[in-house]
């Protein structure tokens, strides 16, 4: 049984069907081809990178998401007086690609619907194990309460889970959970002729002003859906812009440009409280060799990395991996799995921390305009052995914690360069080719 009908348990489910497995999914939504409250009134667009394309592809769905995804070949950072840096993800026209939560969904469960193998159970909550951790309990839509057997359970219920929660009193289980000081809201962004995008439709825009942070990714209407990352209290925040007329300030004095693009978001803006935002990491994520957690349900992360879903489908596509190099054997691939996967985890949880104080406070300053410069000309010199951590993630499938340990030592490298006083004038002259070489190749990507 999986339990959560999110894109990390549609996904799991059509993977053990590929194999032969009869797969009931619970999930406590309505169906969302039926419900418009599938977000909670958010639209949530996800981006979506070879570790989520790989375990689609093995799922079966990865037409049918293409379908849906734009792909966006790089940041445009919108600074403070209307001037714009594009940023291409890599030199050869790589790209990521995004798509809405909620399309996204509906196409995994019209996939599962069509398999004779898996059985989707909607309005079904989990309400956790039994003391005794050897039963189900779940409530249906008419509060009826159903108690089942636990006999192969796949936790994908997301970052509040259940069943996690069932493990707090049990011996030796861990669980911590750290919000961030950054709330958010989505405001959408139209332009003034709805045939035409408001902006270029192949980059995500970012608008970093500090503490605030606003970005925007295309959506399937022609308009861009905007998240508002803004701290709960301080001169700038939640607390503080309290009614329209403060929050008409904050945007001619920080977004001048986004004032007329955004004709709804006193509505939007103020329809409901912000959002939290937070890491929660737990282990062991197995239990009694029959019960694994995946996905949000096991890890949580804060999204500038755009990571979270990526991350929860690789969990299931390390499981199945294991389950099938142990001959489905489950007890020990339950052993097995939470050994190859959680340190990965733990490091993506900790690149997507130190990913966001790269997008909102320093994406704006002179030093992030050289580290960029130096980080293009390292790439440019070493094609095949420097990248930022953001891209081996997104387009690599290296393992996460490598990726952290390589990211620690190439820091190293631009952090020496940007002490030497003349380096924006060095870094164009062919002379200082050699010296650059020197000095990065011990600490380059091994071959
Ligand atoms: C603003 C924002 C932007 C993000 N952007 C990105 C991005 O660009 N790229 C990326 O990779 N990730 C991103 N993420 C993270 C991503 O949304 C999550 O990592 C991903 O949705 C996790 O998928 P999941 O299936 O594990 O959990 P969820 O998506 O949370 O799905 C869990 C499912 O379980 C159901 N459920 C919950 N409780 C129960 C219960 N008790 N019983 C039965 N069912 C239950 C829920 O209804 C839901 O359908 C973002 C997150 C946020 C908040």
């Amino acid at each position: 049984m999986v339990v959560g009908g999110g894109p990390v348990g549609l996904v799991c489910a059509l993977l053990l069907e590929n194999q032969g497995y009869r797969v009931r999914v619970y999930e406590s939504r309505p169906d969302p081809r039926r419900s418009a409250a599938l977000t909670f009134g958010r639209s949530i667009s996800l981006t979506l990178t070879s570790r989520g394309w790989r375990a689609l592809r093995s799922a079966g769905v990865e037409d049918h998401v293409r379908r849906l995804a734009f792909p966006l070949r790089g940041r445009t950072i919108h600074l403070e007086g209307g001037r714009t840096q594009f940023h291409a993800y890599g030199p050869n026209g790589e790209s990521i690609e995004s798509v809405m939560r909620d399309e996204f969904v509906r196409v995994l469960v019209d996939a599962a619907e069509r398999r004779t193998g898996i059985e989707l159970l909607f309005e079904h909550r989990c309400l956790g194990l039994t003391p005794d951790l050897e039963r189900i309990r779940f409530t249906s839509a008419a509060q009826t309460e159903t108690t089942i057997s636990v006999e192969r359970v796949i936790a994908a219920d997301g970052i509040n889970s259940a069943i996690r929660r069932s493990f707090i009193d049990t011996e030796g289980f861990d669980q911590s959970t750290r919000y961030s000081r950054h709330f958010y809201r989505e405001l959408s962004l139209v332009g003034p002729n709805p045939d035409e995008w408001p902006l270029d439709p192949g980059s995500l825009h970012l608008w970093p002003r500090e503490d605030v942070l606003l970005v925007a990714f295309p959506n399937q209407q022609r308009r861009f859906t905007g998240t508002l990352f803004m701290p709960m209290d301080g001169p700038r925040s939640f607390h503080a812009v309290h009614r329209p007329a403060l929050l008409q300030q904050l945007f001619e004095n920080t977004f001048s440009d986004l004032v007329e693009l955004t004709p709804r978001r006193n509505a939007e803006f103020f329809g409901g409280a912000p959002w939290a935002l937070g890491s929660t990491t737990c282990s062991p994520w197995t239990f009694r060799e029959k019960i694994a957690l995946v996905g949000d349900a096991a890890h949580a992360m804060v999204p500038f990395l755009g990571q979270g879903l990526n991350a929860g489908l690789e969990d299931v596509t390390t499981l199945t991996n294991t389950l099938e190099e142990l001959d489905w054997n489950w007890a020990e691939a339950l052993h097995a799995y939470p050994d190859r996967r959680k340190p990965d985890c733990d490091a993506v949880t900790a690149l997507a921390e130190e990913h966001y104080r790269e997008l909102a406070q320093e994406s704006r300053s002179p030093e992030f305009v050289l580290k960029k410069r130096i980080e293009a000309r390292l790439i440019e010199l070493f094609p095949d052995r420097f990248s930022t951590p953001y891209a081996v993630i997104s387009f690599t499938e290296r393992p996460y914690r490598e990726v952290h340990e390589v990211a620690k030592l190439q820091e190293r490298i631009v952090s020496r360069l940007m002490e030497l006083p003349d380096v924006a004038d060095l870094l164009g002259r062919s002379s200082f080719e050699e010296e650059l070489r020197a000095m990065a190749t011990p600490l380059l990507w091994p071959r």
